[in-house]
């Protein structure tokens, strides 16, 4: 199928609420303006570089997320570029965006990532870290915590299902605490093989690669 006929189909799946966020990451520019064509806004890379290379190439309407891991000493380089930053995951990089951030006068968004499956693999903060991140979030002027993100196991359906339950319990737990500074707006879960679950569990934020570009290559960059 193509670009065009994947995002139809997807589209024609998520409620109203829902944000979906092409992921574009190893696609050309090429690639990405034929999603563009398509109404889609939102783009995901995961690398600082790839992402700097491309927001040049599209206009303002265009929201970049940020969802791969962010290094501390690369922080400088995505400042005013990104709408949405999905991986926070240690005080060291809150202090740092903050920093950078209350430089150059602007805000942050931003989401914390849990590492909900406990992967090696995976960054994200164990779930029993979440009280002391937000704690520091809430002291920042600069940086505003917008919700969560989470990458899961690969799995079954139930085993899916059992971690995004989780996410959502987590999520609502946070609503109800009134941090200052931090609302839970988005929950930032599923991807190509597992979004219509999460969408069941309160996603409003799925991450589609493949499922919109097709299989990637990472060979090509
Ligand atoms: C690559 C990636 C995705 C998209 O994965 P697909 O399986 O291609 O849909 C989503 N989230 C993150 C954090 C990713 O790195």
């Amino acid at each position: 199928m193509s670009i065009k006929e994947n995002i139809c189909k997807i589209k024609t799946q998520l409620p109203e609420n829902v944000t979906l966020i092409a992921v574009s990451k190893t696609r050309t520019v090429e690639e990405i303006q034929e999603a563009y064509n398509e109404g889609i806004r939102d783009f995901g890379e995961n690398r600082v570089q790839e992402l700097i290379g491309k927001t040049d190439r599209f206009d303002s309407s265009v929201r970049w997320h940020l969802i791969g891991h962010l290094q501390t000493n690369k922080v400088k380089y995505i400042v005013g570029k990104v709408h949405l930053i999905h991986s926070v995951d240690s005080i060291k990089l809150i202090n740092e965006i903050e920093k950078r951030y209350a430089a150059n006068n602007l805000i942050a968004n931003v989401l914390v990532q849990i590492n909900i499956g406990r992967e090696a693999s995976k960054t994200g903060i164990f779930k029993e870290d979440l009280p002391e991140i937000l704690e520091e979030c809430e002291k920042c002027n600069n940086l505003k915590v917008k919700g969560l993100m989470a990458v899961i196991p690969k799995g079954s359906e139930e085993g899916c299902r059992m971690y995004f339950t989780e996410m959502r319990h987590i999520w609502n737990n946070v609503k109800e605490k009134n941090y200052n500074n931090i609302s839970m707006e988005y929950l930032s879960m599923g991807m190509t093989h597992d979004y219509k679950i999460a969408l069941e569990e309160e996603a409003n934020m799925i991450r589609v690669g493949e499922g919109i570009f097709g299989k990637r290559n990472y060979n090509k960059l």
